[in-house]
């Protein structure tokens, strides 16, 4: 499972996280490996990019499938994105 499909799964279906890959793409970024295409694609993600699962596909370069994987994947319900603070 790659962390650009965690990303991308969790932002689906958690709006806070989604809120702030969309407004602070590069803090979300940090500690999650990603490709520069990845990250390309992350940084141009617009609201729009979330309308429906099929505008998410083609902004992201995912197919249905593996966005369907990415979306139902435990790792992208677990827990919220971000940088980790345990203190
Ligand atoms: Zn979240």
């Amino acid at each position: 499972m790659r962390d650009y499909l965690i990303l991308i799964g969790h932002a689906w279906i958690c709006m806070d996280c989604r809120l702030q890959m969309l407004t602070d793409p590069g803090t979300m970024l940090i500690g999650h490996k990603v490709s520069d295409e990845e990250r390309d694609c992350i940084l141009n993600l617009t609201e729009e990019s979330f309308r429906t699962m099929m505008d998410l596909a083609a902004a992201t370069g995912l197919s249905m499938d593996d966005l369907r994987t990415a979306i139902d994947h435990p790792l992208s319900r677990l827990r919220h994105l971000g940088v980790y603070r345990r203190r």
